[in-house]
């Protein structure tokens, strides 16, 4: 049996379509992140880029995106594996690694929905992030929902003032 293009392309051997189609729709990247400046540890919010659709869990204008959010990063098979706050389930991370999709991603299951039905996104738990300021952000720090089968990642922890907001 032929062996899917995630198994056998690098990220930069794919064609458009099969790049666009790797992408789960677990909306975690719309996300801000803070990052401690002295360790470097990250930490998730439930904070989501204005422009993100928590109901669909998407973006509300992907076409047109860059014009409207200028520092939404546009993931490249050059970026992928130095963007530190990829969540760990990201396909494209995941394909960069060498590694496998998940069961529920929608290329082996043929199904959109399970994404969300194996508690790997975050539709319907985010909230715009408006005009909210830091201490605000620190307040919403929070652990992201791990799917059935992925390792848990880092729990809640205090933040201090010096934390710098990371894009996703
Ligand atoms: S984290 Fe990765 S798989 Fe999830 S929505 Fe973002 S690009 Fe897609
Ligand atoms: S502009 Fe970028 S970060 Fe914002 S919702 Fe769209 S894809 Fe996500």
């Amino acid at each position: 049996m032929k062996e899917p293009f995630w198994k056998t392309k690098s990220l930069a051997e794919m064609s458009e379509a099969e790049w666009e189609s790797l992408c789960d729709g677990c909306g975690k990247c719309c996300t801000i992140s803070l990052e401690d400046e002295d360790t470097g540890e990250l930490h998730r919010t439930n904070v989501a880029c204005n422009l993100f659709d928590t109901n669909t869990c998407g973006c509300g204008d992907y076409a047109n995106r860059k014009k409207k959010v200028p520092d939404c990063v546009k993931l490249t098979p050059k970026n992928v594996p130095k963007l530190e706050w990829l969540p760990p389930t990201c396909a494209y991370r995941l394909v960069a690694q060498g590694r496998d999709l998940y069961w529920w991603h929608h290329l082996n299951t043929g199904d959109r929905e399970t994404v969300h039905a194996a508690g790997a996104s975050v539709r319907g738990q985010t909230r715009p992030e408006g005009r909210l300021k830091m201490p605000g952000l620190i307040k919403r720090i929070m652990q992201w929902p791990e799917p059935l089968d992925a390792s848990t990642e880092s729990s809640r922890r205090s933040m201090r003032d010096k934390a710098k907001k990371r894009p996703g």
